[in-house]
């Protein structure tokens, strides 16, 4: 919108343009440095190593946090294991009351802690803060109704917790991946070794402040910040009986044949390519708003993306004009800003990711749409992306780009586009769109994946069981089905 100046009429502009609409910073305290919370305190870390965590919109240091050696693993594994005793013994009651106030404690923080996840992350502080965080309390929230329940959740079988939990979490959803985590291990009875991922540590420290504020007992929560080797040294301790791994397919290959022999609980969440599939009867405004949310959102860093968009051929003209259109909305930049679109690429290595995908699929033929939009000059940034005339076999439509690029094939019939759906080695999410429910419970019958969205994309829930098949993994988190993996049926 052109605004005038002094009293100098303003030229009427064909574009709307926004003011800026920047989230405040000032009610934030990010320290300096962070040690490692082990037994119910900070303590600093044998290794006496530190790593930088970044601002990926201006690549400015956010704080220094320690990175644990196998000592620090096993100070933590071993307080966790000391609480272990106390806290699977605690009166089911009294344990939900503890994730209960967790989850309070969540929404209390929750523009804090929203705002450190964007700081973090880059994500846009509309989807941290409407998002990322409300969901990480109400999986607390709705697990901390289990914990008295389990005899119902599991009838006629006597449930009891497995022990010390290890979990690896990655970086797109930092705060959100921790919740899906802990809060069903505990509600179960057990404590936690929690490892974040490297470049997004910071709201698992504020985490750790939430358990001292919850007055969770010592031990039951514990976090260990550090590199990949970090991880593995969380996976392959013997005193952890479960791991839970959020994380690349390459990752969760090795932590599954690093596990293999030992008896530990395995649930891997790993990589997808997921089929947004469009019918000729859907209505197309409501999709092209499905396609945009179930790709571009998150930049496209999300496991269950719809990376793939499959439409059937007689509407595929008049629904990428509409797609491309949509594009050129799109504001691409300052995730501070409550206007922001998509925000910036979670790091440099990414971003060269995306890049050398992007550059396959025009060397392989497919033709590139970008809109016209200004990137800020510092921090890593990547445009919104489509791409059309691509073939099966190409890179950009059997790989996990895991950045804001869409790739766009075409179909005739149901069962081709059914075939097509199922051609990747993935099988974690899927979108159908058309206006009739007998196709939508055929396809959903029909794709091998774990999740079929029916005309929406991305919604979550916590009542709602998630997880893949094939290489996308196995075992669910969320819903009754995420208790399953922390407990012994006897
Ligand atoms: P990783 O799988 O390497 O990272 C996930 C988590 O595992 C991080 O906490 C990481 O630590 C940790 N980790 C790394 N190596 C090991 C190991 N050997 N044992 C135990 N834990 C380990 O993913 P990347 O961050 O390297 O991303 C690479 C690609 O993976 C992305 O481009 C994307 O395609 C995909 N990915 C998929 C995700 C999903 O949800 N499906 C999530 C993240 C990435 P650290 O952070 O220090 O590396």
């Amino acid at each position: 919108m052109a605004i005038a100046k002094r009293g100098v009429p303003a030229t009427p502009s064909p574009t709307f343009e926004y003011a800026p609409a920047p989230e405040a910073t000032d009610h934030v305290r990010i320290a300096s440095k962070y040690d490692l919370f082990v037994g119910g305190r900070f303590v600093r870390a044998h290794s006496r190593r530190r790593f930088a965590t970044v601002n990926p919109a201006t690549e400015e240091t956010l704080s220094e946090v320690a990175e644990a050696d196998e000592v620090d693993v096993d100070r933590a594994v071993t307080a966790a294991a000391d609480a272990f005793r106390s806290w699977s013994a605690l009166p089911a009651a009294r344990r939900a009351r503890y994730v209960f106030r967790i989850s309070r404690l969540i929404q209390e923080r929750a523009r804090e802690l929203a705002v450190v996840e964007t700081l973090d992350g880059g994500k846009p502080i509309k989807e941290s803060r409407d998002v990322d965080v409300p969901l990480a309390a109400a999986h607390f929230f709705y697990y901390a109704g289990w914990a008295d329940k389990l005899e119902w959740a599991f009838p006629n079988r006597r449930p009891r917790p497995l022990g010390v939990a290890g979990q690896v979490i990655p970086w797109n959803f930092p705060l959100l991946m921790l919740a899906w985590k802990v809060a069903p291990a505990l509600a179960a009875g057990n404590t936690v070794v929690l490892k974040p991922a490297e470049t997004t540590p910071l709201t698992a420290m504020l985490f750790a402040d939430v358990c001292q504020q919850a007055e969770l007992p010592p031990g039951v929560v514990n976090i260990v910040t550090g590199a990949g080797e970090t991880g593995a040294l969380v996976v392959g301790h013997p005193a952890v009986r479960k791991v839970a791994f959020t994380g690349s397919t390459e990752v969760g290959k090795l932590i599954q044949r690093q596990l293999a022999g030992t008896g530990k609980r395995l649930t891997l969440e790993l990589g997808g390519k997921a089929a947004n599939v469009v019918f000729d009867d859907a209505p197309l405004d409501q999709a092209v708003e499905g396609i945009v949310n179930g790709i571009y959102f998150n930049q496209g860093h999300v496991c269950c993306a719809g990376s793939r968009l499959l439409v059937q051929e007689s509407i595929a003209g008049p629904l990428l004009e509409k797609l491309k259109r949509r594009l050129t909305t799109l504001r691409v930049g300052d995730p501070l800003d409550k206007n922001t679109d998509v925000g910036a690429i979670n790091s440099r290595q990414q971003l060269d990711r995306i890049e050398a995908l992007v550059r396959s699929g025009v060397d392989e033929g497919a033709e590139l749409y970008q809109p016209e939009c200004a990137l800020p000059e510092r921090g890593w940034w990547f445009r919104p992306t489509l791409f059309t005339n691509v073939a099966q076999s190409s890179r950009i439509a059997r790989e996990e780009i895991f950045g804001p690029v869409l790739s766009v094939l075409t179909f005739r019939t149901p069962d081709e586009a059914v075939e097509k759906a199922n051609n990747t080695p993935y099988g974690l999410s899927a979108g159908v769109w058309t206006e009739k429910g007998s196709r939508i419970l055929w396809m959903a019958e029909r794709m091998r994946a774990g999740v079929v969205w029916a005309n929406t994309y991305n919604r979550f829930d916590p009542t709602s069981p998630f997880g893949g098949y094939k290489e996308s993994g196995f075992g669910r988190e969320g819903g009754l089905h995420g208790l399953a993996p922390y407990v012994e049926l006897a």
